[in-house]
């Protein structure tokens, strides 16, 4: 078996709650079917702090990868070495990286739902399942690396008019794009979006408006943030301020259909159950409630009133690949407008001074990237 030889740089943690340490290591190998990217961007999301702190205690049925490891979980790149049987992608391609892993030849993978796969595990991140560790052996580095390797059935290409930082969003944009097609989210919904204006309820906006959504209500707080999501598109957008009271009352109030037709919950995990109990009463006969949220609070549903007015409750977290690539074709067309983010980019010395205290933000618009390669 060859060797390789060359070396990276990378963010590696050795221990949950300590600082990630700045290392050189050996480049992972690359199998007939695999891409190897240089790394441009890589999405410092807000949870990475909660998962580097203390994951292991909050979630033990969702592992992370044996450690020393090296995370980052959205990254976009060139990519400069690619495996003997890969067809699609060759050297100097501009992509996105999903990083969902799934076995290939499960029951899930085969009926074309990769995301059920008993398997499951993200790249950089943490897994789906206790048996995670073979997967996080066979592609072993996140995005705080120089370089990365992935399978080329991961890639998403990136359209030009889309740069690397943006292309760095597509993990939590996929989420929210993926949730309102599961919901099934046409021109003509009323859509309430609970959190509109974080980083994932901002991708729910972003997305609702490029998939032609006429009617989009959002709940948020800060109001300053609240104006710029409104400015995105005056006449499609209403914000509702959590601070004035329930949200039912007043989407019912506005409503000639009895409600919304679908609701997706974007708040954040520490976000009360009351939330998204008041939310459930705004939804008309026949409605969705879909949940990409971590609100960790439990909520008591009345699942007798829920099937009296034939409304689904629905889960549903990440994006396939496939829908990475729709999404390029919505920001090619220029219907998905990327063009809102403020990118701040860091080196990847400053990893965890960025994770460990991050900074004064402009809700969802501020775009935390780091640039291993710089
Ligand atoms: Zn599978």
């Amino acid at each position: 078996m060859e060797t390789n030889m060359a070396q990276i740089k990378v963010a590696r943690l050795h221990q949950v709650g300590q600082p990630m340490k700045i290392e050189t290591i050996a480049e992972p190998a690359l199998r007939p079917h695999d891409v190897r990217i240089k790394v441009q961007a890589c999405n410092v999301v807000p949870n990475l702090h909660n998962i580097l702190a203390n994951w292991t205690t909050w979630f033990p049925y969702l592992p992370l990868p044996k450690l020393p490891a090296v995370f980052g979980l959205d990254s976009s790149g060139i990519v400069c070495e690619v495996g003997e049987q890969v067809r699609n992608f060759s050297r100097g391609d501009r992509v996105y990286v999903n990083p969902g892993l799934s076995c290939g030849s499960c029951a899930a993978c085969l009926r074309g739902s990769p995301r059920d796969c008993k398997d499951y595990v993200f790249i950089g991140y943490f897994g789906f399942t206790l048996n995670a560790q073979p997967l996080y052996d066979a592609y072993p580095s996140g995005g705080l690396a120089e370089t990365l390797v992935a399978p080329d059935s991961n890639l998403v290409r990136l359209p030009d008019n889309v740069s690397f930082e943006q292309g760095a969003r597509f993990g939590y944009l996929g989420t929210a794009f993926s949730a309102l097609k599961k919901a099934g989210v046409r021109p003509d919904t009323d859509l309430l979006i609970l959190g509109g204006t974080g980083t994932l309820g901002l991708g729910a906006v972003l997305c609702a408006l490029a998939l032609g959504v006429r009617r989009i209500t959002c709940t948020a707080r800060i109001p300053e943030v609240m104006d710029s999501v409104k400015a995105l598109a005056p006449e499609r957008i209403e914000m509702l301020n959590l601070d004035d009271g329930r949200v039912a009352p007043r989407v019912l109030a506005a409503s000639t259909e009895g409600g919304v037709e679908i609701v997706v919950n974007c708040l954040g995990p520490g976000a009360p159950a009351e939330q998204v109990r008041d939310a459930l009463g705004a939804i008309r006969r026949g409605g969705r409630f879909v949940n990409i949220s971590g609100v960790g609070e439990p909520v008591l549903v009345d699942i007798f009133k829920l099937m009296c007015g034939g409304i689904d409750v629905l889960g549903s977290n990440w994006s396939t690949v496939g829908e990475g690539h729709e999404m390029a074709a919505l920001a090619a067309s220029g219907l998905l407008d990327l063009s809102c983010l403020e990118h701040r980019r860091y080196k990847l010395e400053a990893v965890n001074d960025l994770i460990s205290s991050i900074p004064d933000r402009h809700g969802g618009f501020t775009n935390f990237i780091v640039t291993p390669n710089d």
